[in-house]
């Protein structure tokens, strides 16, 4: 683990367990759910609870420094740094890959709200279906 002191936000109380919750979400390709990152914190600190990573990323999620997209349930639901670019995933309802989506559905799409002064922050997007690999499985049984 590299040193984090210059990346780990002021502010966030720098506990062990924090530490290593952060690192796990920085190196992360994709976003995770609790229980992956509870599965790669425990890796090197077997001190760790799932509750405790839970707690952490309540935390984060408060603090704006971690992104929480919760798909089609609230049982379901990933976390990523909040890197301030904005990205969209597409969720496979199988085996619950997420996958990045290039582009954003909503670049061009024009809201029509009815209060002319509502000022737009930004928006979420549910994508879901199945991945290459389980599209394939599950048409192969038709
Ligand atoms: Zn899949
Ligand atoms: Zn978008």
């Amino acid at each position: 683990m590299k040193d984090d002191n210059s990346v780990f936000p002021a502010g966030i109380k720098r506990t062990k367990h924090r530490r290593s919750v952060y690192s796990v979400l920085e190196n992360a390709a994709s976003p995770l759910s609790a229980p992956e990152i509870f599965s790669r914190v425990r890796d090197g600190d077997a001190s760790v609870w799932l509750s405790t990573v839970y707690r952490i990323l309540d935390c984060f999620v408060s603090e704006g420094l971690v992104l929480k997209t919760t798909v089609m349930d609230s049982s379901m639901a990933f976390y990523e740094l909040n890197r301030e670019q904005h990205r969209h995933y597409a969720v496979c309802v199988n085996c619950r890959k997420v996958i990045e989506l290039v582009n954003c559905p909503m670049e061009k799409f024009v809201p029509e709200i009815a209060e002319s002064d509502f000022h737009v922050l930004g928006h979420k997007v549910e994508m879901y279906g199945y991945c290459k690999d389980c599209d394939k499985k599950i048409s192969s049984l038709h």
